[in-house]
C-alpha cells in the first residue's frame, strides 16, 4: 500500500511537473450477504476491504479536469462546463468525471471550482465483482470535496458517487458499493438499510474467531452497464407493481403466500429471493451479535442457493467455486455482489485457506475454466485522505 502511494504521487510528478495537493483512496467491498436487495430498499451487509483505489490530486489554474489511470493508456481533459456533453461517452473516464458531474448536481458550483489533475492507481481487481467503480468514485469524490472545500459528509460523497454510477457511466446500480467504500470501518460490517440509509456497525470478530472471509475471484469479468443486471431489476420491479407493493422492502415472508398465487413463477422466484435475503441479513446480524462468526455459515449458503435458483444470477464458476470451498473446510460460501462472473466468498477457518486454494485450481482445471485467484481480505476502513 505505502509503494502503491508512492507510485501514484511520482506518476503525478512525471505527468503535471508538480507535486499532488494531496492522496486520497478508497477501498473495494466484498459483500457479506444481502444481493440485489440494495435497489429494493432492503438491507445489505458488506465490508471494505484491503485493497484500495488511490488517487493524487491537485488544483490547476484553468477549469479543466484531467484524468489519469496507471490502469489504462487514455487520459482524458474535459472543461467543467462541459462536462455533460461527453456524458456516457469517455470510457473509463466516465467513472471519474461523472464524480465531478454529479458534485455539480449536488450542490457543488461547478462555475466557481477551480480544474483538477487526478492520477489514479489501484490494486482492488477491476471488474472482478470487488467493486473497484465505487472505490474510484469515492477516492475521487472525497479528494474534489477536499480540494473544491465543499464539506459534504461520506454518505452525501456517496450518494454522488451512486449518481455518477446511474447517470453519467449508466449502470443501474444501487447505493450499496458506494456506502461500504465511504463508510467501511475496521474488523466491522456495515448493516445498511437502503431505504433511511441508515448504518449499524456490526463487529465481525474474524480473528479471534480463527477465521477469514477469502475471495474466490473466477476470472469471469462482469459489467452492470450491460445485461442481465437491469433486466432482474426490471423483473423483479414488475413483480412489485403486480402485486401492489412500492417496494419489495415491505413484503415480508409471510407475504410469499399471496406472491405466489399473484405471480407467474419467475416474478415469484425473484420476489422470494428478495424477501428471504432481507430476512437472512437481519438474522445474520442477530447471530453475529450473539454467537459470532461461526454461525452464519448457513445464511451465506442459503443466500447463494437463492440468488443461483431464485434471482438466477451465478454461473457455473461461481457455483463450483462455492461447492469447492465448502467441501474443503469453509463454513460456508456464497457469490458476492451483482453476479453473472464475478467473485465469491467463502468464510473459512485460517488454516483452511491454503487447502481451498488447492482444491479450487484443481477443480478450476478439471472443468476446463481459467485459473481462479484465491485470497485472505481484512475489514478495513473506508475512504481517507492519506496525505
Ligand atoms: P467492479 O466494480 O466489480 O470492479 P465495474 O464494471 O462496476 O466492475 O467497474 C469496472 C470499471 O471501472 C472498469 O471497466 C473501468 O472502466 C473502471 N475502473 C475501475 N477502477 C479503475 C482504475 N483504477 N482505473 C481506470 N478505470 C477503472
Ligand atoms: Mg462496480
Amino acid at each position: 500500500m505505502s509503494d502503491l502511494r508512492d507510485d501514484v504521487s511520482d506518476l503525478f510528478a512525471a505527468l503535471t511537473g508538480r507535486e499532488p495537493d494531496g492522496l486520497w483512496s478508497a477501498p473495494g467491498r466484498v459483500n457479506l450477504l444481502g444481493d440485489h436487495t440494495d435497489y429494493h430498499d432492503g438491507f445489505a451487509l458488506p465490508f471494505a476491504i484491503d485493497r484500495r483505489t488511490l488517487v493524487a490530486a491537485g488544483a490547476r489554474d484553468d477549469a479543466v479536469l484531467r484524468v489519469v489511470s496507471a490502469l489504462s493508456d487514455q487520459a482524458i481533459e474535459v472543461r467543467l462546463d462541459e462536462l455533460d456533453a461527453v456524458r456516457g461517452r469517455a470510457g473509463w473516464a466516465d467513472y471519474p468525471l461523472g464524480v465531478a458531474w454529479a458534485l455539480g448536481r449536488s450542490g457543488a458550483d461547478l462555475a466557481a471550482v477551480p480544474g483538477v489533475d487526478l492520477v489514479l492507481d489501484s490494486n482492488v481487481p477491476v471488474g472482478a465483482g470487488l467493486s473497484s467503480s465505487a472505490a474510484l468514485e469515492s477516492a475521487v469524490a472525497l479528494a474534489l470535496d477536499d480540494l473544491w472545500r465543499l464539506g459534504m459528509s461520506h454518505p452525501a460523497l456517496a450518494q454522488a458517487g451512486r449518481l455518477a454510477e446511474n447517470d453519467f457511466v449508466g449502470a443501474p446500480t444501487g447505493i450499496l458499493d458506494q456506502t461500504a467504500a465511504m463508510l467501511g470501518r475496521r474488523d466491522a460490517a456495515l448493516l445498511l438499510d437502503s431505504r433511511s440509509l441508515a448504518t449499524e456497525y456490526v463487529d465481525l470478530g474474524l480473528e479471534a474467531a480463527g477465521l477469514a472471509i477469502v475471495v474466490l475471484e473466477t476470472g469471469e469479468s462482469h459489467s452492470h452497464a450491460t445485461g442481465g443486471y437491469g433486466d432482474r431489476r426490471a423483473e423483479s420491479e414488475a413483480a412489485a407493481v403486480r402485486l401492489g407493493a412500492t417496494s419489495l422492502r415491505d413484503l415480508g415472508i409471510d407475504d410469499l403466500v399471496r406472491a405466489r398465487a399473484t405471480l407467474d413463477d419467475l416474478g415469484f422466484r425473484r420476489v422470494r429471493h428478495v424477501v428471504s435475503e432481507n430476512a437472512r441479513v437481519l438474522e445474520a446480524v442477530r447471530l453475529l451479535r450473539a454467537d459470532g462468526p461461526t454461525a452464519i455459515g448457513a445464511l451465506l449458503d442459503a443466500s447463494h442457493a437463492s440468488l443461483r435458483d431464485d434471482y438466477e444470477v451465478s454461473t457455473p464458476e461461481l457455483d463450483l467455486a462455492v461447492e469447492t470451498a465448502r467441501e474443503n473446510g469453509a463454513l460456508g460460501a456464497r457469490m458476492t455482489g451483482g453476479g453473472f462472473g464475478g467473485s465469491a466468498i467463502a468464510l473459512a477457518p485460517v488454516d483452511a485457506i491454503s487447502r481451498i486454494q488447492v482444491a479450487l485450481d484443481g477443480a478450476f482445471s478439471e472443468h476446463g475454466f481459467a485459473q481462479p485467484e484465491v485470497y485472505p481480505v481484512r475489514p478495513s476502513d473506508g475512504a481517507t485522505r492519506d496525505r
